[in-house]
């Protein structure tokens, strides 16, 4: 099954993109985790897309777009993959329709994850993620065992550097006016499954597995 999680910063598409993986047995794409990968490397395109990143801006299709073709390509996506944080703007929904088309794959569902705005920012301040495994926390709503320790696998806590207010803040209007018309895009080809993303990560796991018919 090829999936497209949907939402804007902070909806969760991370973490119901790692339930997903469990249930589904197919790998998370995150554009978001392999361009973080290239800027810790200091690789050539992760250079490139730091500033990027900095300001909560997109990142240029044509460093993301070959990334996720690469990866995409690789054989442990041939049952299936998780797209998270791809694609963000009708560009690269229309390359993606190319990837796909050219490998024989096809996408199956396009779930939209619907979070108010405020309650976007309150996750967002408070998210720490594990740089090592991927583990996200938060310090209200699911804290740490041991404060900036990663329960799963030891590793030290972070907070991401574009999890600032104002970065925030430029990263919710980045999706409204380049990422939500996709929603449109998808509606129109049948493929839109709007979720509500209120709520606990088991109940909204719930209702992802309900609209995806798992
Ligand atoms: P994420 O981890 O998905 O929230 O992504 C973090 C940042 O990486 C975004 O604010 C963008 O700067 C960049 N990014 C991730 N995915 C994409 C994409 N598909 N297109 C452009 N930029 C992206």
């Amino acid at each position: 099954m090829n999936l497209i999680l949907l939402g804007p910063p902070g909806a969760g598409k991370g973490t119901q993109a790692q339930r997903l993986v469990d249930r589904l047995k197919v790998p998370q794409i995150s554009t978001g985790d392999l361009l973080r990968a290239a800027v810790r490397e200091g690789t050539d395109l992760g250079k490139q897309a730091k500033e990027y990143m900095e300001r909560g801006e997109l990142v240029p299709d044509s460093i993301v777009v070959g990334m996720l073709e690469e990866r995409i390509k690789a054989d442990d996506c041939t049952p299936g993959c998780i797209l998270d944080g791809f694609p963000r703007a009708v560009s690269q929904a229309e390359a993606l329709a190319g990837v796909f088309s050219g490998l024989g794959r096809a996408l199956d569902h396009v779930v939209s994850i619907e979070v108010p705005e405020e309650e976007l920012v309150k996750r967002l301040t408070g998210r720490r993620s594990c740089p090592r495994c991927g583990a996200m926390f938060h310090v209200m709503f699911s804290p740490p065992k041991q404060e900036g320790v990663c329960d799963k696998c030891g590793g030290e806590l972070i907070t991401r550097a574009d999890d600032n207010e104002e970065t925030i803040r430029n990263r919710i209007s980045v999706y409204r006016e380049q990422t939500e018309p996709l929603k449109k895009f998808y509606q129109e080809k049948g493929l839109l499954r709007p979720v509500d993303g209120t709520g606990t990560p088991q109940e909204i796991e719930k209702k992802i597995a309900e609209v995806v018919g798992q």
